[in-house]
């Protein structure tokens, strides 16, 4: 099928958000882990295809490179637009990925200009007059300013997009927006004819998004947060670009298991609240270290797959930092991945065929381990986190990849009572 939109997004989770925010339409989508290899035909292609890649911190060259190779096979499987997304807290350096690969793609699409637009109305992220608002504060003040790999120290998209690219940058404004899709799109053109190729646009609200979707629905190449690209689908629909429904798919039946890697407030909600209901085995990071995760698939052999087991090693700040002061942060984080990662295949051998995985690094190292490449996006069970569905060594599975604060304190159940097959 050919591709209507080909999305690349510079991290995991992000690719996720957006994947899930584009399948809202009810158009087929389908998530791949890296660039597909050459055993992937463009031809086994989705009308929207997002790639996740994991670029928002890399050097530079790497980021364009993989950036470029993503367009090539979005490119070879039919797609004549784009969507290069990042992180609704334009997370980046001076040095920063964004605006390279923004213009990187540019050159290789030819695509004379194009628009930034981080805005993420309903998770409190605003553009007003080219500064970027995290709820009612500005970027620079809120806490990404703190952040351990991509400090924010400037509110102002212009100021931080400049020395990231070789174009000239400008700014279509709130006022300009607010006049509707034909007057953003007259100040587009009257920008690019002054050789103004990268322009940030101000948004704060839904509606502001879907009149720059318009606006700009025949741009090559759309630069922003996952928001900006929600009403894309159905505008290629009505443009007659899209379909309208997404394929139907077989039901994925078999018994569903909890996997909890995260800590975060929310998660250890969720694992509390499932405890009460469901059998439930806790990891212990020391245990791991000396006995690896054994006990752990024995217990679980023991279980009725009906009843949504749990296996977590979710824990509370005082017991992971205990456990992170007796190992080390980055050996007890990496045991549990790895145990985690080990009961999800021993779990798929057992007959499981569905998984609802807690945490953002525990769903990578899940994903890894089961042989997964690329997911189709279903329905949402919560904001950003859609029921997935892939094969694991020949096997139909469904999977929900949660990040840690996702989702409401019933999440788990909520999901186990989803349909898999939505
Ligand atoms: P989140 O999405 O909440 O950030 P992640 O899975 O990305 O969750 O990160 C949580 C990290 O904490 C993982 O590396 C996980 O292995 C680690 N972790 C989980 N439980 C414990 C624990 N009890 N002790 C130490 N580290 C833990």
């Amino acid at each position: 099928m050919t591709v209507r939109l080909g999305c690349i997004a510079d991290d995991f989770t992000g690719a996720a958000d957006l994947a899930g925010l584009l399948a809202r339409s009810g158009a087929a989508v389908s998530l791949r882990i890296g660039v597909p290899g050459t055993d992937t035909p463009p031809a086994q292609a989705a009308p929207f295809e997002v790639i996740a890649l994991k670029i928002r911190t890399a050097p530079v060259a790497d980021a364009v490179a993989e950036a470029r190779a993503a367009l090539g096979w979005l490119r070879a499987a039919g797609a004549q637009r784009f969507f290069w997304k990042y992180c609704s807290t334009f997370d980046s350096t001076a040095r920063g990925n964004i605006g390279p690969v923004a213009e990187a793609l540019m050159a290789d699409t030819g695509a004379p200009q194009t628009i930034y637009c981080p805005a993420f109305p309903e998770n409190g992220r605003a553009v007003f007059m080219g500064n970027l608002f995290v709820g009612q504060q500005p970027l620079a003040e809120s806490p990404m300013k703190d952040h351990p790999l991509t400090p924010m120290r400037d509110s102002n998209l212009m100021r931080l997009l400049a020395p990231q690219v070789s174009g000239k940058v400008g700014l279509a404004d709130r006022l300009c927006v607010a006049r509707g899709p034909d007057a953003l799109a007259r100040r587009l053109a009257a920008l690019r004819e002054d050789g103004i190729a990268h322009v940030v646009v101000d948004a704060v609200a839904d509606a502001d998004l879907h009149t720059i979707a318009t606006a700009c629905r025949d741009m090559t190449l759309l630069t922003g947060g996952s928001a900006l690209a929600m009403p894309l689908p159905g505008l290629l629909a009505s443009d007659g670009l899209g379909p309208r429904t997404a394929i139907a798919r077989a039901p994925v039946t078999g018994g569903a298991l909890i996997l909890a890697g995260s800590c975060s407030a929310m998660t250890r909600a969720q694992v509390a609240r499932h405890a009460e209901a469901a059998p439930h085995h806790r990891l212990d990071p020391l245990d791991l270290a000396a006995n690896g995760p054994k006990a752990a698939l024995a217990w679980l052999a023991r279980q009725d797959p009906a009843r949504g087991p749990m296996i977590y090693a979710t824990a509370a700040p005082d017991a992971f930092r205990a456990a992170q002061a007796r190992l080390g942060t980055e050996r007890a984080g990496a045991l549990i991945e790895a145990a985690l990662a080990h009961l999800a295949v021993g779990a798929r051998d057992l007959g499981y065929r569905r998984f609802v995985v807690a945490g953002g690094e525990t769903s990578g190292a899940v994903t890894q381990a089961l042989g997964i490449d690329r997911l189709d996006i279903g329905a949402e069970i919560a904001p950003g986190v859609p029921w997935t569905y892939c094969t694991s060594a020949g096997q139909p599975i469904a999977l929900a990849l949660k990040s840690g604060n996702f989702g409401d304190a019933d999440f788990f159940s909520a999901a186990l009572m989803a349909d898999a097959a939505a």
